[in-house]
């Protein structure tokens, strides 16, 4: 079985830089920033992508925003403002197979994205 690298960090048996946690989420620091703040949620149980909030788990990136605006608030990116980014499959740029929202911000931010 293969091992996914999110939920590795969620159970803190891979390292990283955590910001923020509770029962069902972890924020931590992106390993290579796009931004000065740059912090990715991740939901604690397997969710592969957006795809998969479908049925049941309709309602699962509820919470997910609501962590990232926890986080915003943590890196003290509320007043100025920031950015929600979730990559989804090939198109949308998705690396890893575990749900993630980025938390972006600290410098302005071109739009559209590329
Ligand atoms: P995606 O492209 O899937 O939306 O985003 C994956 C993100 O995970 C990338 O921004 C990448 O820099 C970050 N990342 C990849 N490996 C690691 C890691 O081992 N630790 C941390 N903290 N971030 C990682
Ligand atoms: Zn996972």
């Amino acid at each position: 079985m293969s091992t996914c690298l999110f939920c590795e960090i969620a159970a803190g048996r891979i390292t990283a830089d955590i910001i923020h946690q509770d029962a069902d989420f972890v924020a931590f620091r992106d390993i290579s920033p796009k931004a000065p703040s740059h912090v990715l949620v991740v939901p604690r149980r397997h969710i592969g992508g957006l795809n998969e909030l479908v049925g049941p788990d309709r309602g699962a990136a509820d919470g997910l925003l609501g962590a990232g605006v926890v986080a915003a608030h943590a890196e003290g990116l509320a007043p100025g403002g920031y950015r929600f980014v979730i990559n989804c499959g090939q198109d949308g740029g998705q690396a890893v197979g575990h749900l993630h929202l980025h938390v972006l911000g600290g410098r302005p931010l071109a739009w559209p994205p590329g």
